[in-house]
């Protein structure tokens, strides 16, 4: 028998309905009970698409009017005690609380800063999903945590689905993933410790799902895809003994990363199905298919749900059949994870021309693909010979298309030195040059790069896209605010200036735009928290640079002072970890293709003057593998990938990279094998205390460790940064620190910009005194 299924779909809806619901339901313009009709109608929908396209199960419980972890914060009744509820309050309201706190809502930027509350009850914490750029909300437990089925709305759920009719089948997070991304909140306290009470809700709600008519119950246990220690392995041992024994059917999940050593791990558990992901670890399909008792049912996630490419539905087929052939003709066909992390359709894009339309695949293309495939493998390849032939030639055309190989490029990289990433002196040389050029005072202040983007700039922008502002109307707007912005720094008295990035929607769409090899879609959105999502530039084509592209801008800022202007350009890690990135070469040859793009803009901005030039690469970390042993390979080639777009300048030229929003002491060498001149990091959130793994370290280059937060209004105290500087000056050589906001301002208002940027100039000018 061949089924097919998915793990997830997309909840926003074609036309991001949930986010328009969601918005005016918190804006106090929807009552609750229509963000619950506007849900259902969505899932509805979700469901029939999923029908029409043969599924055998429509997938319930992956819904969330916010995250799917919060959820089940709810569900199994462990929100907690800080936010103080008393339980009179609707669940929903509360549900709206843990997720976005009180009074000051937590937010991120486009830069995925996790940003924090300032004042009330700060909401749950944020943080990737994963290598996705979804975010979940992370549970919090400590020893007092106890848990209490709440199964109504899901209940609610599985009955709107039979009623379609449809079979259910209920996909939900597995205990011990649940506790694992989870945080404890207590010092020393093992959140291992409340697996036997929380597997009882568990027991609970798998019973009560059998007894409603549920055949099958995906638990999803993604950190089997991840290194594991003992305990974190025998909890899933314990934990699917237990669970497996309820007598309702279970389909462990697993997807994102190899199994690697958790593969007799996850064939042994004693559940009725096992889900792999044959997109991400396709070596181990066959070892799976071979290990898995025969009695169990296997899931392929052949079908890429993480990526927007059209499948290779011949290439499918092939390794299908050869799990076919290894477990008596048996099979679930599958996207290889939720189809959460890709739009919803592309089919239609308005943004996007016909060709490349055919080589894309949104979830609701995915989902027909499934049905293609189980057709075909039913034996009726003859049905569906339209869709196969159909598929072959959009694949045959994508790899033969002029659009998609640029000899040139080809050739460039074929020809690059072996020593193009590497500067033409060490360090201390470039140092001296560069002091010497730029005659900087001790401790110099610098900002990251953006400044307010104000209704005027956006509306400015929106209307030169809509063609109502003329580009040259456009381009003077913009050096207004370029002038605005470089006399306000003039009169903070700030060192090295920026020109604010008014130009720049995004700080990846404003290069992609203007390279060759990226499309854009018009409604390609993926949900990236809540109600936020994000539309990632497709990387489809070799990546080459017809022109300059930020050199008009940074020269006309510098030419408005005498201060050094910092020329800002986008590095190409962060460009592949925020696009969805072409599937038919290795990462590392795209990468080494965005770098060479940026060299030549760094080196036009050094001909045209600029001394300093600074390339973010706030996403660096983020794309580490999820496993560790993958990790020196991506980090050899990502940070190659940096200094090949770092490198082409003389010593005198100041190259700056910034991160934020991460922990770097575990790549620490590889952060220094970057050789930046100087690195600007976020570190005022935690106190400094991320600069002392720099400082143990022995970081070589410059540093300037954020002293303040940019994601709250709340205007710094100059004693406070001082304190924070000097905090800095004890674990790095004072003659290596720079003064700088934790990151980009561009979500802030002038006011409080200056006034913040007045103060840290101020301390900084305490602190060379103090010297
Ligand atoms: N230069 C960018 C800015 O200031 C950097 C943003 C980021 O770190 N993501 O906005
Ligand atoms: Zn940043």
């Amino acid at each position: 028998m061949i089924k097919t299924h998915i793990l997830g779909f997309p909840r926003m809806g074609e036309h991001r309905e949930l986010k328009t619901a969601l918005e005016r339901h918190w804006r106090g313009e929807l009552p609750a009970a229509a963000l619950e009709v506007q849900a259902a109608t969505l899932r509805a929908r979700h469901w029939a698409l999923q029908k029409d396209a043969g599924l055998d199960h429509v997938t319930v419980g992956d819904f969330a009017l916010y995250d799917h972890v919060a959820q089940l914060i709810q569900l199994f009744g462990c929100e907690p005690a800080r936010f103080g509820f008393t339980g009179g309050e609707p669940p929903l309201q509360r549900y709206f609380t843990m997720a976005r706190g009180t009074v000051t809502h937590a937010h991120i930027d486009a830069c995925g800063c996790g940003g924090a509350a300032s004042e009330g009850v700060p909401a749950l914490e944020m943080t990737k999903w994963f290598d996705t750029n979804y975010h979940y909300l992370v549970p919090e437990f400590d020893a007092a945590t106890e848990f209490k089925l709440h199964a109504e709305r899901l209940l609610a759920e599985v009955d709107e689905a039979i009623a379609l009719p449809a079979s259910p089948k209920v996909a939900l997070l597995g205990p011990v993933s649940f506790l694992f991304l989870g945080k404890s909140k207590q010092d020393g306290f093992d959140r291992l410790a409340l697996l036997n009470r929380l597997l009882h809700v568990y027991e609970q709600l798998l019973t009560r799902l059998a007894s409603r008519g549920v055949t099958w119950v995906q638990l999803d246990e993604p950190i089997l895809g991840l290194d594991l220690s003992p305990a974190w392995r025998d909890a899933l041992r314990q934990a699917y003994a237990r669970l497996g024994v309820v007598g309702q059917p279970l389909l462990l999940a697993t997807y994102f990363s190899p199994l690697g050593d958790n593969l007799d791990l996850a064939c042994e558990l004693p559940v009725a199905g096992l889900h792999v992901d044959a997109v991400r670890a396709p070596a181990e399909l066959l070892p799976v298919a071979r290990r898995l008792p025969l009695e169990r049912e296997l899931s392929v996630g052949i079908v890429d749900g993480r990526n927007i490419w059209r499948s290779d539905l011949d290439a499918a087929l092939v390794q299908l059949r050869q799990v076919q052939a290894l477990r008596g003709g048996r099979l679930w066909v599958a996207p290889s994870c939720s189809l959460l992390h890709v739009p919803f359709s592309l089919r239609h894009d308005k943004s996007l021309d016909s060709e490349l339309q055919s080589w894309l695949a949104g979830a609701v293309e995915k989902l027909n693909e499934l049905r293609v495939l189980k057709r075909a493998l039913w034996g009726d390849e003859a049905g569906v010979a339209r869709e196969l032939a159909e598929s072959r030639i959009a694949r045959a055309n994508r790899i033969a298309s002029r659009r998609v190989r640029n000899a040139s490029v080809a050739a460039r990289l074929n020809a690059l030195p072996a020593d193009a990433d590497q500067r033409r002196s060490p360090f201390p040389t470039r140092q001296a040059a560069q002091r010497q050029r730029l005659r900087l005072p001790a401790f110099p202040t610098t900002t990251i790069g953006s400044f307010p983007q104000t209704p005027d700039i956006r509306a400015a922008r929106a209307a030169f896209k809509r063609g109502t502002l003329a580009e040259v109307d456009y381009r003077e707007a913009m050096k207004r605010e370029i002038q605005l912005a470089v006399s306000k720094q003039e009169t903070l008295g700030l060192d090295v200036l920026v020109h604010g990035e008014a130009e720049r929607n995004d700080m990846v769409e404003y290069f992609g735009e203007q390279l060759a090899g990226f499309a854009f879609t018009a409604n390609g959105w993926v949900q990236s928290y809540g109600s936020r999502c994000v539309k990632p530039p497709v990387l489809f084509g070799d990546v080459s640079r017809p022109k300059a592209m930020t050199v008009d801008w940074t020269v006309f800022a510098q030419s408005l002072t005498a201060k050094p202007m910092k020329g800002m350009l986008t590095g190409p890690i962060t460009i592949l970890q925020w696009s969805f990135v072409r599937d038919d070469q290795p990462r590392a040859d795209t990468a080494l293709q965005v770098a060479l793009a940026i060299r030549d803009e760094v080196a036009d901005l050094e001909a045209a003057g600029i001394a300093v030039i600074q390339i973010d690469e706030p996403a660096i970390r983020e794309g580490l593998p999820l496993r560790r042993d993958a990790w020196a390979a991506y980090l050899a080639w990502a940070t190659r990938a940096f200094r090949v777009a770092a490198s082409a300048v003389c010593d005198d030229t100041q190259i700056h990279t910034h991160m934020c929003y991460s922990e770097f002491n575990d790549i620490l060498p590889e952060i220094a094998a970057m050789d930046a001149d100087v690195i600007t990091i976020e570190t005022s959130r935690s106190d400094m205390e991320l600069l002392r793994g720099f400082g143990q370290f022995k970081y070589p280059n410059e540093i300037g460790p954020g002293v303040y937060d940019i994601h709250s209004p709340r205007v710094p105290d100059t004693a406070d940064m001082l304190r924070l500087l000097k905090k800095a000056a004890e674990v790095i050589p004072p003659e290596l620190l720079w003064v700088n906001p934790d990151c980009g301002l561009k979500t802030r208002g002038w006011a409080e910009t200056e006034a913040a940027l007045g103060r840290m100039v101020e301390a900084a000018r305490a602190l060379r005194e103090a010297q």
